[in-house]
């Protein structure tokens, strides 16, 4: 059952932060994984914000420098069929078009897209693990098919968001807007690790608002694409997913962002498998050896290993694609 909770609707950003600054109340958007979380006790809060009501997180638009600029309160509808990221960052209309069902993507939102909470069922569950304050990774000695392969420490959850892979790869910046001010940061910087910090999944501080993403002009050559294996094609979480943005000229690759999914407790960003692209033709043999970077160094847990073959033979696949043009 919802706990009853005092609901704010400001209409400036101002009043948000202000709102929220006392570390209590909870931002809300679309609500498709906050109302989740305060339904399933995963934490509980005094006030939830509403952002719905401030006109300057919404909206898809360009940008001086020949860019993109996506509100936080852009649905991800909006996202995944504006001709402009269509056109210009494939990669990410196809995240967007990827996350869950279309009734969730009408309602949730980009911001809360990079925001939402890890979806581990002992951290969802009645399970007082590691990350909502016990001491111990529950996953570790139980259910892990879902869990990660790459930056376990301690805690093994994967980061949920399909859109923020496509966002690292893509080299987009997201904006903040909190009690010290505004500042940008490279979403690759957004997530944190359990190493950095367990009890945490983004650097947001008590009062924080993402306002908004910003995308860098795409460069002459780029081809971007993001795709996920799921269990079920309606609509479902990623098992492994791959965002790759590459530039080319010809058929050599000059520039290789490469960001995995479903593998780690942040976007996951395989710089062997760009080190094996970057100055090489992309011909079959440059493939299959980025194809094995990509899973260098994994460590599986003793149910998912079948995220191994699943990974590489993704980072192949997506390759193939991008070299078919
Ligand atoms: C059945 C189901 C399937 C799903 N499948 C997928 C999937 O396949 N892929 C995927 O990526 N997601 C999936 N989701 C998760 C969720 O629906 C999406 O991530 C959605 O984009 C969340 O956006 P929202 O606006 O509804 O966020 P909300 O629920 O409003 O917020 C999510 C979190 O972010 C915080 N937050 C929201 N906006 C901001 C902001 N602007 N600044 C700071 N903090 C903020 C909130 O406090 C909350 O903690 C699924 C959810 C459900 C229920």
């Amino acid at each position: 059952m919802l706990p009853s909770f005092a609901y704010a609707r400001p209409t400036t950003l101002a009043e948000a932060v202000a709102a929220l600054a006392d570390g209590q109340g909870r931002a809300h958007s679309g609500g498709t994984d906050l109302l989740g979380c305060l339904r399933d006790g995963v934490f509980t809060t005094p006030t939830v914000v509403s952002l719905s009501g401030i006109p300057a997180l919404r909206g898809v638009d360009e940008t001086p420098e020949g860019g993109l600029r996506i509100g936080a309160l852009a649905t991800l509808t909006e996202v995944a069929e504006s001709e402009a990221v269509r056109s210009r960052y494939r990669a990410l209309a196809e995240a967007a078009a990827s996350v869950a069902s279309p009734q969730l993507r009408n309602q949730g939102t980009l911001g809360g897209n990079l925001c939402q909470k890890p979806r581990c069922w002992y951290y969802r569950g009645d399970f007082h693990c590691l990350r909502k304050g016990g001491d111990t990774c529950f996953a570790v000695a139980g259910e892990n098919r879902y869990h990660c392969l790459f930056g376990g420490e301690g805690c093994f959850i994967v980061h949920p968001s399909d859109t923020a892979p496509a966002l690292v790869a893509l080299g987009a910046a997201v904006r903040i807007v909190g009690p010290g001010g505004t500042r940008a940061l490279p979403v690759e910087a957004f997530h944190v690790l359990p190493s950095v910090d367990h009890r945490r999944e983004t650097v947001l501080e008590p009062g924080d608002v993402v306002a908004e993403v910003v995308l860098p002009p795409p460069a002459t050559g780029l081809r971007s694409t993001y795709r996920k294996v799921r269990a079920r094609a309606s609509w479902d979480f990623a098992l492994v997913g791959a965002a790759l943005a590459l530039r080319l000229a010809g058929d050599v690759v000059r520039e290789a962002h490469v960001v995995l999914a479903g593998v780690a407790p942040t976007p996951w960003r395989a710089k062997a498998v760009e080190a094996a692209l970057v100055g090489h033709r992309l011909d079959a043999a440059t493939i299959d050896r980025a194809a094995a970077a990509a899973v260098a160094g994994a460590e599986p847990l003793a149910q998912n290993g079948y995220k191994v073959p699943l990974v590489r033979g993704l980072v192949e696949e997506r390759l193939q694609a991008i070299a078919r043009g």
